[in-house]
């Protein structure tokens, strides 16, 4: 499902371009348009759900895929170092109500001499 109002639907539907990392049928991953570490990646169910708890209670199998893509990343573009994490809630910080999870790492493996 999608909301035309949903920034982050619009990136799934690519109706609005971001900086594409990779993809799955259920699920999209995309550099954060304002990264606060070396590593900042966002990935997001296609689906519209506001946020990580819906998702994990509306729809277990986009969460193992969004789970699988966003570790895959990870592992891929990290030495091994990550954190993936959702903020839940205006309170903890959520911006945009559409679930993400925030791919960030200090230590990027390209820049490992
Ligand atoms: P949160 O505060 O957890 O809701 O995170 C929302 C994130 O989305 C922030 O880190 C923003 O920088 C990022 N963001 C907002 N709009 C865009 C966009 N059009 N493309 C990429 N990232 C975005
Ligand atoms: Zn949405």
């Amino acid at each position: 499902m999608i909301n035309p109002d949903c920034i982050f639907c619009r990136i799934a539907s690519k109706d609005i371009q971001a900086n594409l990392v990779a993809e799955t049928e259920l699920s999209l991953a995309f550099w954060d348009i304002s990264p606060r570490q070396p590593i900042h990646i966002l990935v997001i169910p296609k689906n519209h759900h506001a946020n990580i708890a819906e998702l994990t209670m509306n729809s277990p199998e986009q969460l193992v895929d969004l789970m699988q893509l966003g570790t895959q990343i990870a592992l891929e573009k990290s030495t091994g170092s990550f954190r993936l994490s959702f903020n839940t809630g205006e309170e903890a910080g959520q911006t945009v109500f559409h679930a993400h999870g925030h791919i960030t790492s200090r230590t990027p493996k390209d820049q490992i001499a």
